[in-house]
């Protein structure tokens, strides 16, 4: 990973310390600095000692929450003396947008029967842009593997080609920086931006539905990029003539090249990536607790690592062991909240039972603190309860575009971690919309 990725997350990662432990931040959390972020480990350098003992003896926890809820993944955090203090370790790389995930390497991708082809088509990609599949096109549902392969090709492609411009981002990326663009009158940069490069990789391209105008810049991007030999790679949750009003010409461009399926994982797959997990983040766990979570945890990988973090998460405030014990434990919510089916519904009648507030009135552009409150709420109950998309969640909510949604999910979120008693409204909440859905 660039130097520059790794202290963007590292910027991220001391600001959300600093919320999460305001009264040690001010004194403390100064001119501390990022030593490596790897395999799930972060080190952090410190200008003497005392620093280093007080934060070991303090602030590790709010640390490694911080690390956590800003890569998503199990990070252990060390705080050790940074002797080259002052000094600028790094040349810092400005040029690309490219912000790779430290994980999402081909090394940490387990193979297994369903994502094979996909492997081996992006290994392939990589050694050589432009020269195998052109385009790539992946799919598959949600927390397959995916974008985890996209950032893949990339780190390896930049490994072996340096110099190869690359572009990695999402189609919702994509299309504000274009909308962007144009309110700024900017169009001719844009173009450029991405007309000009190596290798270009859009994830969940189908977020281009039904938005005329994106569809028709990136097919003049596409036909600059594919006319010049240049490398495309694309993802989405459906092959290419599933993806509702997308057009017809963009379609056949995108079965020009190689269109390849991500199944769910077999029991095996999933033992193992449950494994490949687990060892990143340093945890030794034994056979019978993998093989357990794999058979709890069927549908997707992202789920399958959430069940890992659960676990975990036990282990730390218990100050257990993990066994077996510990892991049934801790998955039994988890697994009580799968077999119900909430829905949305299920959510707001709650929510606005407990607010004393009215469906129409959440559904309606109020704005005021008792309105925007509960259903700011409920977005973010759906999103962590339901599998609805955000977009499906704002049109529950009175046609409110995912952003809102997007927005409305981090805001709680962030409530709940320093507040606690919105934590413990959530918690209710939560049992509540349980018992009532159907099993
Ligand atoms: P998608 O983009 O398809 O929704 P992601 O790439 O975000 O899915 O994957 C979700 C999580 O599952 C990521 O943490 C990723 O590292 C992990 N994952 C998915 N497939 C594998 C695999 N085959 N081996 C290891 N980890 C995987
Ligand atoms: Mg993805």
């Amino acid at each position: 990973m660039a130097a520059r990725e790794v202290e963007d997350i590292f910027a991220d990662i001391l600001d959300r310390a600093k919320a999460l432990d305001p009264a040690n931040a001010r004194k403390w959390f100064d001119n501390l600095t990022i030593l490596h972020l790897d395999g799930g480990a972060l080190g952090i350098g410190c200008p003497d000692e005392a620093t280093v003992q007080f934060l070991c003896d303090n602030c590790k926890s709010s640390f490694n929450r911080a690390a956590q809820q800003i890569t998503g993944h199990l990070v252990s955090v060390d705080f050790r003396i940074d002797n080259h203090k002052g000094a600028s370790r790094h040349p810092r790389r400005l040029e690309s947008l490219l912000k790779l995930h430290p994980d999402y390497t081909f090394e940490n991708f387990v193979v297994g029967p369903s994502n094979r082809l996909a492997n081996a088509s992006c290994v392939a990609v990589s050694q050589s842009l432009g020269n195998t599949y052109n385009p790539l096109f992946l799919y598959g549902n949600s927390g397959l593997g995916k974008t985890h392969l996209l950032h893949a090709v990339c780190c390896e492609a930049r490994q072996r080609s340096d110099g190869a411009v690359i572009q990695l981002l999402s189609c919702e990326d994509f299309v504000n920086r274009f909308i962007r663009a144009i309110e700024q009158g900017n169009l001719a940069g844009f173009q450029s931006q991405f007309r000009t490069v190596d290798m270009l990789v859009i994830d969940d391209i189908q977020f281009l539905r039904e938005r005329e105008q994106s569809q028709e810049e990136f097919f003049h991007t596409f036909n600059a990029l594919y006319n010049n030999g240049k490398q495309i790679i694309l993802s989405a949750d459906s092959p290419p003539a599933e993806i509702p009003s997308l057009e017809a010409r963009l379609i056949s461009r995108f079965n020009w090249g190689l269109v390849a399926r991500i199944d769910p994982p077999s029991y095996e797959t999933r033992v193992a990536i449950v494994q490949k997990k687990a060892h990143l983040r340093g945890l030794t766990i034994a056979d019978e607790v993998s093989e357990y979570i794999a058979q709890q945890v069927q549908a997707n990988i992202r789920e399958l690592e959430g069940a890992l973090t659960t676990i975990y998460a036990l282990a730390i405030t218990t100050g257990e062991k993990i066994d077996i014990d510990l892991a049934q434990t801790a998955l039994e919510r988890q697994i009580k909240l799968a077999a119900r089916h909430i829905s949305i519904t299920d959510i707001t009648n709650v929510v606005t039972r407990h607010f004393d507030v009215r469906l129409g009135d959440l559904q309606s552009k109020r704005r005021n603190q008792s309105i925007a409150t509960p259903r700011q709420i409920c977005m973010y109950l759906a999103r962590n309860l339901t599998k609805h998309s955000l977009e499906e969640i704002g049109g529950h909510l009175g046609g409110r575009d995912h952003t809102t949604v997007m927005h409305a999910c981090g805001k709680i979120a962030g409530v709940k971690e320093t507040d606690p008693q919105m934590h413990a409204l959530l918690e209710e909440l939560t049992e509540q919309i349980t018992q009532t859905a159907q099993v």
